[in-house]
């Protein structure tokens, strides 16, 4: 419902009171107003009842025997008419009084068609005057109708009676509306308090400062529910902004150390006289250097371009065996330097849809870590269908990690010993791609580790079915 031109710009709380006190209002006085019919039309039914029950009483009064009617009996029929102020008078058909006992000669002169009732209105008031025929009785019973009785009675105490009712209400709609007014007024201001303390909250949230909440204690309402879900929204939007302070934090570390150690190298170059042999040995690093730059951008390219939903999830049905073959193949040659003696036990003609890339890269990561971190020992890569899935397990006897660190090795530049790492050179992006490009394939990625006993990485995939 569209508000009134005055009240479009006001609070809510003005307008909500507002609307409050005018629909209250409007149902009050509809209200009133049937109550007002319903009471006349009582009053009218009850006063026309009792000048019929007055005529009746007032024709068994009737003195027949003369030429004309009269009343008989007066004193007991005066006392009754006084005592409901009712005015009795004998009517001939044209009009003329016979007789008459109580105010009778206030009341207008009306000759009926019928018996029935008639509200006349007269100087002073007006009068309500029911008629009754008066018979002369023949030996059949039937009668010839000889004039009107008629009973009549003021409707100034039914008025009266309306005019107070009337009174009443017009006296005290104004104050139910009052006390209505202020009541929907303290409502709607208990309802909005919470929405005022979400505006002050979230005006308070700066471009940095995510800790301010609502902190709503209350019924779980409409407005409770919008408190919550805005306390909800800021923990999502804080956590958010502090990954994202995390992440740049990371990676201006990662870029800085090999840009920091190619500029010290391009320096020394600079300042002495090399030979070639020299040179080639000092672009060698810095290749090395660069190499690792890239690898670093490519991974944050692709953890970024995932994260924005653009690389889809591949649907390439693969040889999975050839794959994860010749990823062995490649980390065998590592081992070379190492005493690390890799076991491969792949069953033959495994199918998985995926992208070849993504996979081999996952592959790859888990493969090299497990050598990296096996300084003497053996890799063990087994592969196999289980139901509708391909599990690859990749179990070293290397170093291992300690359970505290297992929850952590997923995220984004984690790694678990500085240290370690450093002298192994990894960037921490390694676990955090392969846990993505699992995901990507709508697989599971786990890991088991014992400290100096070794690690096993297991990896889900859903085969081609
Ligand atoms: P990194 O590039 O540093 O290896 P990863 O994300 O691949 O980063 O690995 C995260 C951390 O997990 C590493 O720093 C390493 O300490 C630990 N880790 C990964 N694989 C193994 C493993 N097979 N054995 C022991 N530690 C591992």
């Amino acid at each position: 419902m569209g508000n009134p031109v005055w009240l479009g710009r006001r609070p809510l709380r003005v307008r909500l009171t507002a609307w409050f006190v005018l629909l209250l209002g409007l149902g009050l006085l509809l209200f009133s107003g049937f109550l007002y019919v319903q009471l006349k039309l009582s009053l009218f039914t009850q006063l026309d009842a009792t000048l019929k029950l007055t005529a009746s009483y007032a024709n068994n009064h009737l003195d027949q025997q003369q030429a004309r009617p009269a009343f008989g009996r007066i004193q007991n029929l005066t006392r009754y008419l006084n005592q409901g102020n009712f005015a009795a008078r004998l009517l001939t058909p044209t009009g003329s009084v016979w007789a008459g006992l109580g105010h009778y000669r206030s009341v207008p002169i009306w000759v009926p068609a019928a018996a029935g009732y008639k509200t006349l209105p007269a100087d002073e008031t007006v009068w309500r005057i029911y008629s009754q025929p008066i018979q002369s009785a023949d030996h059949f019973g039937r009668g010839q109708r000889l004039g009107w009785l008629q009973i009549a009675q003021s409707l100034d105490p039914v008025r009266a009676a309306e005019a107070k009712f009337l009174q009443q209400v017009f006296f005290s709609l104004p104050l139910v509306l009052l006390v209505a007014g202020w009541g929907g007024w303290f409502l709607a201001n208990q309802a909005l308090r919470p929405i005022d303390r979400i505006t002050r909250t979230a005006q308070a949230v700066g471009t940095r400062d995510f800790s301010q909440r609502i902190g709503y204690q209350g019924p779980a309402d409409e407005v409770g529910r919008l408190a919550t879900t805005f306390d909800q929204m800021l923990d999502r939007i804080q956590a958010a902004f502090e990954r994202e302070r995390r992440f740049t934090a990371d990676v201006s570390h990662e870029l800085r150390t090999p840009l920091a150690v190619i500029k010290g190298q391009i320096g020394v170059a600079l300042a002495q006289h090399y030979d070639p042999c020299d040179y080639k040995h000092t672009l060698q690093g810095i290749e090395q250097g660069v190499d690792r730059l890239i690898r670093l951008t490519n991974d944050l390219l692709f953890l970024t371009r995932l994260d924005q939903g653009r690389i889809q999830r591949p649907m390439e049905l693969l040889n999975f065996s050839q794959l994860l073959d010749a990823v062995v193949e490649q980390v065998q040659i590592l081992t070379k330097f190492k005493r690390v003696h890799l076991i491969v036990e792949i069953a033959p003609d495994l199918r998985v849809s995926g992208n070849p890339d993504h996979l081999i890269r996952l592959f790859l990561n888990l493969l090299d870590n497990a050598v990296k971190y096996t300084p003497a020992g053996q890799v063990r890569v087994q592969a196999g269908r289980q139901g509708t899935e391909v599990c690859t397990v990749i179990q070293d006897t290397g170093l291992g990690i300690s359970p505290e660190h297992l929850p952590h090795l997923f995220k984004r530049f984690y790694r678990v010993e500085r240290a370690r790492d450093r002298r192994t050179g990894g960037a921490g992006l390694g676990l955090a791609l392969a846990y993505e490009i699992t995901r990507l394939h709508n697989g599971r990625l786990s890991v088991h580790s014992e400290l100096n006993r070794g690690t096993r990485f297991t990896v889900h995939l859903p085969t081609e079915a």
